[in-house]
Parts: structure tokens; C-alpha cells; sequence
């Protein structure tokens, strides 16, 4: 192992999240997320449907990764979370990606599902730092995951954009396999903070560094959101920017699920934007209710990652 990156050693015996698999990955055996030795890509491109914050005018150059350490039954990406669709990139490779990103005008680069690919993230962003990258790297997480992995994204990315799905346990191990959720994430999202301390915004509003927590408002689990935005506005601060998102779409395993099948009504929506406001999250974003439509899915097409090397 003569040379490697010190992270990238930390995938002989992968322990990067709270599966804590104990797998060489170097050695090409998967464990629970089945993610390997190299990162798994299935889409690079401008990507304008998160947050204004986040896409602004011009896009995000959003990196989808493949393969997640969570198994939600409503994920919208699940040719990739659950099906590993992507094609394998270095740490090197995936520099030239950022590269190619931010010479597409991108505010910012983002990062979907990076969690078990930390380590070849890291030595990613140095790559692509030591080439001339100056955009703000965003972390966007399902949050199961672990503050030692997330240091050493320490200087790296400068705003983290984390989920915070369930604090009910019940939910997180029915619909997201996902044991401990809670107290993981919460865990995760204080690190986070940490990390980035500071919510800054250039003036046309694009975040540049800080925390923007999000919530998925589910149907029928109304309690489920009410509880994640009081220990938001009790533990990190009324100050803290939170994405209430409407988004849900039927899709995938939830459809035909007893309590999932079926779309968030607008009343929903509107009591869990009540909550959000009695509890003073002033610095909050939310969505209109057509949101609920796939057709924000990009195509999982391999745009921007193949050809490599042009
Ligand atoms: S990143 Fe994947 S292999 Fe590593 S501990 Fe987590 S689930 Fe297991």
C-alpha cells in the first residue's frame, strides 16, 4: 500500500459508518452498501431542483453516487441506492469530473449519497483543489453516518446539507433499515456544524458555508416531523436554515406500501409548515406541493461521467 492517501487505508477494513462492516474494500469485498475500492458515478451534470441556496441561477454540478448505507423504500434514486447502477471512478477521475463541473459554470459542486466513499472523496477534492477548484463543495446526506469519517472532510466541504429523516425508531427500521437512526443522525448533523460553523451566502443568495438541515414530510407520519423539528429548534437553534420538503413521490417500494402508498395531502404539508413556524425555524425553505412529481429525478443516464479522459 506503498503511497496511499492515509483515508483511503481506512477501506481495508471498512468501519467508515455505523454498519461497520469490518470489509476490505481494497481487496474487493462489499459489504452492507456493496460500495468497493473506487467511487461509483451514475450522473454528473448541472442539477437545478435542490434549494435556491443551492442551485441558484446557473445549477449545481451534482455528483450522484452510487450505492447508500440506507434502504428507504421511497428512495427517488434507487436505480442507484439500491441498484449500484454507476461506473467506476479513481480519485483522479473523479477530480477531472469536478473539474469539468465548475468549468460548466456551476455555483457550487454537490455530493449525493457520498457517504461510503468518503476517504476517495477526500483525496478527490485535493486533487481537484490543487488543480484550481474554487467552488464550494455541498454534502448532501441521508446523515447515517459517523463524526470520525465526516472529519476528514475537514476543510473540504463547505456546506453539509443532511437529512434528518426519522426520530421515530420504528420508521427508520420499515422504511430505511436503519437501526439507531436517530441517534446516529443527530450525532452526524451536530459534527457537521462543527465542521462548518458559519452559515454564509454570497449576495445573489448562494450558500457558501454552513448547515441547511432537511426533512422529507411523509404521509401519515405527521408526529414523525413534528418531533425532528423541535429537537432542531431546541439542539442546534431557532437560527438553524431547514428545508421543508414536500417532495414525496410515490415510487419504487412504496407503492402499494400499506401506509406509504400514497401522496402527501396538502393539509399535511401545511400543519407540518405550522409546526416549522411555532417553533420560530424563521430561516426555513419550503415547497410547493408539485414538487411530488418524479420528473425531478434526473435521468440516470451516465450523463458526465462517460466519456472520461476527452
Ligand atoms: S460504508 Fe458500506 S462497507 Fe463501510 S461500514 Fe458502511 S455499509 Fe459497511
Amino acid at each position: 500500500m506503498t503511497g496511499m492517501s492515509d483515508e483511503l487505508t481506512l477501506l481495508a477494513s471498512c468501519r467508515l459508518c455505523p454498519r461497520a462492516c469490518g470489509v476490505n474494500r481494497l481487496r474487493g469485498e462489499k459489504g452492507w452498501c456493496g460500495a468497493g475500492r473506487l467511487t461509483r458515478v451514475a450522473r454528473a451534470a448541472l442539477h437545478h431542483w435542490e434549494e435556491p441556496a443551492i442551485s441558484g441561477t446557473r445549477g449545481s454540478g451534482t455528483v450522484f453516487f452510487a450505492h447508500c448505507n440506507l434502504r428507504c423504500l421511497y428512495c427517488q434514486n434507487h436505480e442507484l441506492s439500491w441498484g449500484g447502477f454507476g461506473v467506476d471512478l479513481s480519485p483522479a477521475e473523479l477530480a477531472e469530473i469536478f473539474l469539468r463541473l465548475a468549468a460548466s459554470g456551476a455555483h457550487n459542486i454537490t455530493l449525493v449519497t457520498p457517504p461510503p466513499y468518503i476517504p476517495q472523496i477526500a483525496v478527490a477534492l485535493r486533487l481537484a483543489r490543487a488543480r484550481g477548484l474554487d467552488l464550494p463543495v455541498v454534502y448532501n446526506t441521508g446523515s447515517y453516518e459517523l463524526p470520525f469519517s465526516l472529519a476528514l472532510l475537514r476543510d473540504l466541504v463547505d456546506v453539509f446539507l443532511p437529512d434528518l429523516k426519522y426520530a421515530d425508531a420504528h420508521l427508520a427500521q420499515s422504511y430505511s433499515q436503519a437501526p439507531g437512526y436517530f441517534a446516529t443522525a443527530t450525532a452526524a448533523i451536530r459534527a457537521m456544524r462543527e465542521l462548518a460553523p458559519a452559515d454564509r451566502f454570497t449576495e445573489e443568495g448562494i450558500m457558501v458555508s454552513g448547515l441547511l438541515v432537511r426533512h422529507l414530510v411523509l404521509p401519515g407520519h405527521l408526529e414523525n416531523t413534528r418531533r425532528v423539528l423541535r429537537w432542531i429548534a431546541a439542539e442546534l437553534g431557532r437560527e438553524t436554515y431547514v428545508s421543508l420538503m414536500a417532495q414525496y413521490t410515490l415510487v419504487f417500494r412504496a407503492v402499494g406500501h400499506p401506509l406509504l402508498g400514497r401522496r402527501l395531502r396538502p393539509a399535511e404539508y401545511e400543519a407540518a409548515l405550522a409546526e416549522l413556524f411555532a417553533l420560530g425555524l424563521e430561516n426555513g425553505f419550503c415547497q410547493d406541493l408539485d414538487a411530488a412529481n418524479s420528473s425531478f429525478t434526473p435521468a440516470f443516464d451516465l450523463t458526465g461521467v462517460l466519456p472520461l479522459g476527452e
